[in-house]
C-alpha cells in the first residue's frame, strides 16, 4: 500500500486529525509506515519504554494488564502507544493483536525528531492531535469515573437502607421477644389465678351439691320444691364440671401435672375396661343407650400370646379414665335415646389403641378440624340431644393428658352418622 494518497485518506478518517488542513497532513506522510501484525502478535509489551504510535486502519487489538483484559480497540483512527510518547515511562499494557492488524505507525523517534529540528508547523498538529487523544481519553476516563461515583454512591444508600432494615428488625425483634415474655408472665399469672380460684371454689360448690342431695331425704317436701332443689344440685354438678375442667387446663398449662403411672397387665387392663363401662352405664341407661364392651373377648383374644406379659403398659389410671370417661360421655351426651355406643381395644404393634364409636349426631366437616382446640371450643359447646350442657373443654384436657402418655388422640365422624374417637398409649 503506502500510497501517501491512501495514507491521507485514512489519516482523514481520524476525527483526531479533523480539522486539518490537507496539505498539514501531508508533511505527516513522510514520517509514516504501514504496517500489519497477525493474530496472537504483541504490537507493545508492558513495562517496556517508548512505543510508537498506531493508528488503527484494520483490526482488532485488546489492552491487557497482566493477562487480564481492560478494553479493545478497532474502529478504523482509533490509537494507540501514544502513552509511551507523552510520558517516556514503561508502558502499562500489553497491546495484543486479536484479528488480523493493519496500522500505520510513526515511531516514537520520528515524533523527537519533529521537536528537535523545530518543524513548527509538524509539531503544532503533532501535539493538537496527541491533546485531543488524550482529552478523549480522559473524557471517557471521567464518565467512567462519574458511573463508579453514581454506582458507590446508590451502593451508599443501599448499604444506609439495609443498616436501618436490620436495625429495625433488632428493635421489633427484641420487643418481640419481651412481649412474649411478658405474655409468657401474663398466661402463668392468669393460670396461677384459675388454679387459686377454681381451687377455693369446689369445696363451696361441692357442699351445696352434698345439701342438696341430702335434704330431700331428711325432710318431707313438695314435690316442686325438691324439683327445685335438683334443679339447683345440676347446676352445680355443671359448675363444678366447669371449675374442674378450668384447673385441669390450667394445671397442664402450668407444666404442674405430674402422673402417676403404674403398670397393667393384660388382666388389669381388661378390669380397667369393666369399670370404665360399668361407671358410664348408669348415664347410658337414662337414655336407653347400650354400651358395648366384650370385655371376655378383649381378654382371650389377646391373652394367648401375652399370658406371660406380667407389664403391658403403662398409664396414669385415673387421668386415663378421665379421658375414657369424657370421651364415653360425649358419645351419649351427642347420641339420641335408644342408640348405641361401642367401646373396643386392641395392641396394634406397639400401641394399645382404644376407641369410642357411637352412632349419634355425629360432626360436620367444618366443626371436626376444631374439637381438639381450645380457644375454638371453649366459644362454641353444643349442647347435647337432651339438651345437656358442656364447657368445651372435656377434649383439649383429653388431648393434653393422652399426649403427656406419649400417645395420640384423634376422631373419624359424619355428620347423622356417628363419631368414633379413638386414643392410642405406647406400649412399654
Ligand atoms: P363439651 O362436650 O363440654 O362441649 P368437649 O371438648 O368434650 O366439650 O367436646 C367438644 C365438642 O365436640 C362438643 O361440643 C361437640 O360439638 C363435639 N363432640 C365431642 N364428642 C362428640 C360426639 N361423640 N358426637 C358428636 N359431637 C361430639
Amino acid at each position: 500500500m503506502a500510497n501517501p494518497q491512501t495514507i491521507l485518506d485514512y489519516l482523514r478518517q481520524s476525527r483526531y486529525l479533523s480539522g486539518v488542513p490537507e496539505n498539514k497532513l501531508r508533511g505527516f506522510i513522510s514520517l509514516i509506515r504501514h504496517e500489519t501484525y497477525s493474530e496472537g502478535a504483541t504490537v507493545i509489551r508492558q513495562g517496556e519504554v517508548l512505543n510508537d504510535v498506531y493508528f488503527i486502519i484494520g483490526g482488532k487489538v485488546s489492552a491487557q494488564t497482566d493477562g487480564r483484559t481492560l478494553y479493545a480497540l478497532g474502529r478504523i483512527g482509533d490509537i494507540f502507544g501514544e502513552m509511551g510518547v507523552v510520558s517516556s515511562k514503561p508502558s502499562q499494557v500489553s497491546v495484543v493483536v486479536l484479528n488480523e492488524l493493519e496500522v500505520l505507525s510513526i515511531s516514537a523517534k520520528s515524533f523527537d525528531d519533529i521537536q528537535q529540528n523545530n518543524s513548527h508547523e509538524l509539531s503544532h498538529i503533532f501535539y493538537s492531535w496527541l491533546s485531543r487523544v488524550l482529552a478523549d481519553k480522559l473524557f471517557l476516563t471521567s464518565e467512567k469515573a462519574k458511573r463508579f461515583e453514581d454506582t458507590s454512591r446508590e451502593l451508599k444508600e443501599a448499604l444506609e437502607v439495609q443498616k436501618s432494615i436490620t436495625h429495625n428488625l433488632a428493635t421489633l425483634t427484641a420487643e418481640l421477644e419481651k412481649s412474649k415474655t411478658e405474655l409468657e408472665e401474663l398466661n402463668r399469672l392468669k393460670n396461677e389465678f384459675i388454679g387459686i380460684a377454681s381451687h377455693d371454689l369446689r369445696s363451696p360448690i361441692s357442699s351445696v351439691i352434698a345439701v342438696m342431695e341430702t335434704i330431700p331425704t331428711c325432710f318431707e317436701l313438695d314435690a316442686e320444691v325438691v324439683e327445685m332443689l335438683g334443679l339447683v344440685r345440676v347446676t352445680c354438678q355443671e359448675q363444678l364440671k366447669l371449675v374442674n375442667d378450668l384447673l385441669d387446663v390450667a394445671q397442664i398449662e402450668s407444666g404442674n401435672l405430674d402422673l402417676d403411672c403404674v403398670a397393667l397387665n393384660l388382666k388389669d387392663l381388661a378390669a380397667f375396661f369393666s369399670q370404665v363401662g360399668q361407671k358410664n352405664a348408669m348415664l347410658a341407661n337414662s337414655k336407653r343407650i347400650k354400651i358395648d364392651f366384650d370385655v371376655e373377648a378383649f381378654y382371650s383374644s389377646q391373652s394367648e400370646d401375652l399370658e406371660g406379659h406380667a407389664e403391658l403398659v403403662r398409664f396414669d389410671a385415673p387421668k386415663i379414665q378421665q379421658v375414657m370417661n369424657n370421651l364415653l360421655g360425649n358419645a351419649i351426651k351427642f347420641t339420641p335415646e335408644g342408640g348405641q355406643i361401642r367401646m373396643e381395644a386392641a395392641l396394634l404393634g406397639k400401641l394399645l389403641r382404644i376407641s369410642v364409636r357411637d352412632n349419634g349426631v355425629g360432626i360436620s366437616k367444618t366443626e371436626l378440624p376444631q374439637v381438639f382446640d381450645k380457644l375454638h371450643r371453649f366459644k362454641k359447646s353444643k349442647p347435647g340431644t337432651r339438651g345437656e350442657r358442656g364447657t368445651g373443654l372435656g377434649l383439649v384436657i383429653c388431648k393434653n393428658l393422652v399426649e403427656l402418655h406419649g400417645g395420640n388422640i384423634g376422631v373419624e365422624s359424619r355428620e347423622g352418622e356417628g363419631s368414633d374417637f379413638w386414643i392410642t398409649l405406647p406400649l412399654t
